[in-house]
């Protein structure tokens, strides 16, 4: 389905005194279900804002977002509240410390429909023996892939990551990237991450290049690289 995700003409403006910024400017695109997709463009191209108003964490100024046959952009407060339950998750925010990984990855689990087992999450993103560790006892790129693990909880139609690499050293960025495609790959999930960093953009099925707030151009690769075989 090609149409999982459309943002139609939308557009998102914010006015500061007598300025109107456009932080988005009538940008058009669809994402397919299952599709591993990389929104790229410059710093200010307007990425956040996208991924946001995506999540149900911002509303558009104009035009229409649909996400799996439902327009969300047309949500009450309390239909987004819902909507970001349940059915979106951001890979970013940040764990609770006084719980284990492994509370912490429960806690997302409780607050869903049709939670995943949450030590299975955590068996998922290779972190079993760590279950028990207190986020202060992890090091960065294992917070992250705690954060995933309930991301996974979670069970989610969509996975949303803001610059997945941007505080992690070279190796651990590549070996989240790489969780991230095999979850897509693996659960189906369509996954969503925004970088500036165009040399990522093989490893995706679907490129969006973005500027100025709206779409330069579009890729399609047929045979995504693995990220193994991707330097940066
Ligand atoms: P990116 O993530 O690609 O770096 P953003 O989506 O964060 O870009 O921002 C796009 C543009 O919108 C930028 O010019 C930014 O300054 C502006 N912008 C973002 N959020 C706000 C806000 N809350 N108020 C005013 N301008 C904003
Ligand atoms: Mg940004």
């Amino acid at each position: 389905m090609r149409d999982y995700v459309v943002f139609s003409d939308v557009s998102k403006y914010y006015q500061m005194g007598q300025m109107v910024i456009k932080a988005i400017d009538h940008i058009n695109f669809s994402i397919a279900k299952g599709e591993f997709c990389i929104i790229v463009g410059p710093s200010g191209a307007g990425k956040t804002t996208v991924l946001n108003m995506l999540g149900g964490m911002d509303t558009c100024t104009e035009g229409t977002i649909s996400v799996d046959g439902t327009v969300i952009s047309g949500f009450s407060s309390k239909e987004l509240t819902t909507y970001r339950r349940y059915d979106v998750v951001f890979q970013f925010y940040n764990l609770v410390q006084n719980l284990t990984a492994l509370e912490n990855v429960e806690l997302a689990s409780q607050i869903c429909r049709d939670p995943l087992d949450a030590a299975t999450a955590v068996r998922e993103v290779g972190l079993e023996d760590r279950m028990d560790n207190f986020p202060s006892q992890l090091s960065g790129g294992e917070q992250q892939r705690i954060s995933i693990a309930r991301a996974l909880a979670k069970n989610p139609k969509l996975l949303l990551c803001d610059e997945p690499t941007g505080a992690l050293d070279y190796v651990t960025g590549k070996s989240i990237l790489k969780l991230l495609q095999d979850t897509c790959r693996q659960k189906g999930v369509t996954v969503v991450v925004i970088t500036h960093n165009s040399a990522l953009t093989p490893m995706a099925d679907h490129v969006i290049h973005i500027k100025n707030g709206t779409v330069a151009h579009e890729e399609y690769n047929n045979n995504p690289t693995p990220v193994e075989s991707i330097e940066w």
